[in-house]
């Protein structure tokens, strides 16, 4: 399944999953598969969680690691939910191989 991308010039990030949508900051990004398959990877996890729990595990981990590692770069590099996205970013057949929750083996 593919999900709307809406292009979002004010965005401070790239690309961002905003549940159905796939936010870009350029419209140059709405191709760039990789980007795209990263966003598409957290709409699934939004989906299976039943989106608002989602955001707020992602939040939630986010904080947690924040306390853990004290800085944001490695405390949003290890959220669990980009971990898998960021690990499966590159692999074209990926989405269709996911398992239901998978980010739990992240
Ligand atoms: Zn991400």
């Amino acid at each position: 399944m593919s999900y709307p991308v809406i292009v979002v010039p004010f965005l401070n990030v790239s690309g961002m999953a905003l549940f159905p949508f796939i936010l870009v900051k350029y419209k140059a990004d709405a191709n760039d598969p990789v980007l795209i398959r990263h966003e598409t990877i957290h709409l699934k996890q939004a989906a299976e969680l039943l989106v608002i729990p989602f955001y707020v595990m992602y939040l939630l981990h986010y904080l947690y690691n924040l306390y853990r590692y004290g800085n944001h770069r490695q405390a949003y590099y290890q959220i669990i939910f980009e971990r898998e996205a960021y690990r499966n970013e590159n692999d074209a057949a990926y989405l269709n191989k996911r398992r239901f929750w998978a980010w739990r083996f992240y």
